[in-house]
């Protein structure tokens, strides 16, 4: 057999005219070592450069004279296998990024910086290795360029056989932090003595001595200890007083996943809904088929009580479960609940890992020994190589597309990985994207729906409040009566509430105090955005301009002005309704410090506060019990984004912070207030009906050419020159629109709503079109000439963008 000796690689020169591979000579010393997926150092015009190695060839049609040799291999084992250099390319074509970004994006932090690679020994090795390679050394770092190639082949098959391990050296490691715990006595007659002389009144007290006496000697730490038993910081501070435990100060594991003494769940008996759909499930997955299954259910419906009983019958077939939630720390509770079903077999990917954690969690997936790994939009490249089931958990979550390059949708990565091996993928959502949803109708996806609440729970009222009233006999204000009085109620009670400021997005529009209404521009129909500099409204679309109005074109009244306000001024109308009520205020501001969130959660948690008033980001996944009054300031701001998934994006929030009322037994009430009482997406988001609003909306995008029915590419472009940038984009338009059929809508240029950044000028396209492949191939060609032109225009080209601001 001819040995191999060509290698195809992608050099580390993200440009479009390198975007392909090149062939390198593979020389004889490394024939044994290298493998596609490794990096390797290359010569590459004057310079030396890394690349990664694609493929391997016993001959070549290039000019042999003309090849170079690898200078050096980079890696003992290669960093991506075969599925994920495949998937490269097709996340290359379909994002319009280079092949070598994104590899990149593939790889762990740790693997692209210069961190110092150490060798260590950590079995028997022969005598040569151990003194003429590590010269005696337990340890060593690792050089490449310093070893010789037939040395390197040795190392690696060393470190196949676990002789000898490869880790990383981090060198700003964080420091250690401590934290509260409790050290449960061990005297068990003690115990049983105080236990019998309790007060009967002490419930409390003989709660935790109860608990006490079953986990003898034990250390807890406290936020644990109370999550698992309510006991509030009296109790605990009555034990210790009693010195039925102790108060101690532990390591703070920088892993908050890492929980010791964990509770362990088993699967719960299913209810028929949940029963037909893991069925369904299970089949396709014993069936070795790709299928794309889309789990419609509503908030508390159990959805992931079927994700974890499906990913239990894949471990069964000896598979691996990819577990894609949209941001771990926003979804704490889900990871604990994954932790908690499957302990220490869970690799958890959170954006609170150090680079060096990561990569130890990158490792430990990459050699088999994670079942599961949980992550958010980046943990789609788990380098998991027998993937049996993957789940993408509120898959309508817009954190699962990248914005910057590579402008990658982790869902559509999920279903590319799913096709690859054969396999079933759940997307579970309460509230589908439209066009997952409208897939299902195509018989693309497997519809699945939840429809009850599993737990019992029932789901909360709620009420529509009209803000047109509230205002029309009284000042500006932020909370309507009806408000004021439930908020009351639940602080007599002891009851807690949670209080929403919507902002999503942050553009500026203008409503009208009396009839609700937004202007909205003629071609797109789209809330316009305010532009106090020139004192105008625009579309971001089309472009179009229009003075800001004096009087409302619906009503004739003069209260048509500016609309928004923020957290912090909520706060303080808040602390003059009700004095006595303990506020946590969670916006972008409060939660800047890490950790910040999770200790205001925690607070929350343990009733050391009444209210909590926050900005969307209190929405998602938050769970707790005595919650049973949910209030949505102002439904409207997301109504009047400048975007077509307006009403999606608030029907979505909508449901979303109603989820978080009357989770457990106490009923929950959910009030809205809003301009535009009658928006279908407010009423369907009322009545809990998806389906409906599915519809309808539906019909609101067939009729003004948005997606599903059609595909949305955005380009965008910036230059110094502001009248530099929007003469280029003019150009660019013109030459698409010569190119192009009438069957491909043209909108633009117009300046991005945040038109200026960083001092560069910022303008848009935005293409509307059916087919397309006709376009994909006008688009790479777009790219290739803006790259060759050197006139300062940096352009990028985005897919179904998620938003246009
Ligand atoms: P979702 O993910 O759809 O929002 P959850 O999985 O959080 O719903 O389920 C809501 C609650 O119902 C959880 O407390 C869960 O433990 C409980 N639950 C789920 N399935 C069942 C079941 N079959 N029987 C009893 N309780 C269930
Ligand atoms: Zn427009």
């Amino acid at each position: 057999m001819t040995k191999l000796q060509y290698a195809q690689i992608i050099v580390d020169v993200p440009t479009m005219q390198t975007n392909q591979p090149y062939t390198y000579i593979v020389p004889e010393t490394m024939l044994d070592t290298v493998v596609p997926g490794m990096r390797v150092d290359v010569p590459f015009g004057h310079r030396h450069v890394m690349g990664f190695v694609v493929g391997l060839r016993a001959t070549t049609d290039v000019d042999t004279e003309q090849l170079r040799s690898i200078t050096n291999v980079l890696d003992m084992t290669p960093v991506l296998n075969a599925e994920l250099l495949s998937l490269s390319d097709y996340i290359a074509d379909e994002t319009f990024a280079f092949r070598i970004s994104v590899m990149q994006t593939m790889l762990p932090n740790a693997l692209k910086a210069n961190y110092e690679r150490i060798l260590k020994i950590i079995d028997d090795v022969n005598d040569d290795v151990r003194y003429r390679i590590f010269k005696g050394l337990e340890e060593i770092t690792y050089r490449p360029q310093e070893i010789d190639p037939t040395d390197i082949a040795t190392l690696t098959k060393l470190r196949r056989n676990h002789k000898i391990d490869m880790s990383i050296n981090v060198l700003n490691r964080a420091k250690i932090k401590t934290q509260l715990a409790y050290q449960f006595t061990d005297d068990m007659e003690f115990l049983e003595n105080d236990y019998q002389e309790l007060n009967k009144a002490a419930k409390k007290q003989a709660e935790l001595l109860k608990f006490i006496l079953g986990h003898l000697g034990e250390i807890w730490i406290k936020k644990e200890l109370q999550e698992i038993i309510e006991t509030s910081d009296s109790t605990l501070r009555q034990g210790v007083n009693k010195k039925w435990l102790k108060k101690i100060q532990v390591e703070q594991l920088r892993d908050p996943f890492a929980m010791v003494n964990m509770p362990t769940t088993t699967a719960l008996q299913l209810n028929s809904e949940q029963q037909d759909a893991l069925d369904l499930i299970l089949a396709s997955a014993d069936a070795g088929q790709y299928q794309p299954f889309l789990l419609e259910g509503i908030t508390g419906s159990g959805k992931t009580e079927v994700y974890l009983q499906a990913a239990q019958h894949v471990f069964d077939q000896g598979k691996t479960v990819l577990f894609l939630v949209p941001e771990i720390a926003l979804t704490p509770q889900m990871v604990r609940r994954v932790k908690s079903r499957f302990g220490a077999q869970t690799a958890v990917l959170h954006s609170g890992l150090s680079d060096g954690e990561r990569y130890d969690e990158w490792r430990r997936i990459e050699r088999g020994d994670v079942k599961i790994v949980v992550g958010a939009r980046s943990a789609v490249f788990a380098p998991l190589d027998n993937i049996g089931l993957i789940i993408v958990d509120e898959e309508h979550e817009t954190t699962y597309k990248q914005t910057d390059n590579p402008r990658y949708h982790a869902r559509d990565v999920a279903l590319w990985r799913a096709q690859y091996y054969q396999i079933p993928v759940i997307l579970g959502s309460a509230t589908p994207s439209l066009e997952s949803r409208a897939r299902a109708q195509r018989g693309v996806y497997e519809l699945l729906r939840l429809t009850q609440r599993a737990g019992g729970a029932k789901l909360p009222t709620v009420e529509i409040i009209d803000m047109k009233e509230t205002l029309a006999d009284g000042p500006e204000t932020n909370f309507s009566e009806q408000l004021r009085i439930k908020l009351k109620e639940r602080l007599d009670r002891g009851e807690q509430s949670v209080l929403m400021l919507n902002r999503r997005g942050f553009s500026s529009f203008v409503m009208c105090r009396d009839c609700g209404y937004v202007p909205r521009d003629p071609n797109c129909n789209l809330a316009m955005t305010l532009h106090m500099d020139s004192h105008t409204l625009k579309c971001h679309y089309c472009g179009h301009e229009e003075p800001i109005p004096k009087i409302c074109g619906q009503c004739g009244s003069n209260r048509i002005r500016y609309y928004g306000t923020g957290t912090e001024k909520i706060e303080t109308e808040l602390k003059s309704l009700l004095p006595e009520a303990r506020v946590i205020r969670m916006d972008q501001d409060t939660t800047r410090k890490k950790g910040s969130m999770d200790t205001m959660l925690q607070k929350f948690g343990n009733h050391e506060a009444d209210i909590l008033l926050g900005t969307q980001m209190i929405a998602k996944g938050l769970d707790f019990p005595d919650v049973t009054l949910v209030g949505v300031l102002n439904a409207d701001t997301s109504l009047g984004l400048p975007d077509f998934h307006a009403s999606e994006r608030t029907f979505q929030l909508l449901t979303q912070v109603s989820g978080r009322a009357g989770r457990a037994k106490k009923a929950g009430e959910v009030l809205v207030q809003t301009f535009n009482p009658q928006h279908y997406a407010i009423a369907y988001a009322k009545n809990h009906d998806y389906e409906g609003f599915y519809k309808q909306e539906m019909a609101v995008r067939h009729a003004g050419n948005y997606a599903p029915y059609y595909y949305t590419v955005q380009i965008q472009a910036s230059h110094t020159e502001k009248n530099e940038t929007a003469r280029q984009m003019i150009q660019v338009a013109r030459w698409l629109r010569s190119r192009v059929g009438d069957q491909v809508i043209i909108l633009g240029p117009s300046p991005k709503p945040i038109a200026k950044l960083r001092n560069r000028y910022y303008f848009q396209i935005i293409l509307k079109f059916k087919r397309r492949q006709e376009l994909d191939i006008l688009l790479v060609e777009l790219q290739n000439r803006a790259q060759r032109t050197k006139n300062g225009l940096q352009l990028s080209i985005d897919r179904e963008p998620i938003s246009f601001m």
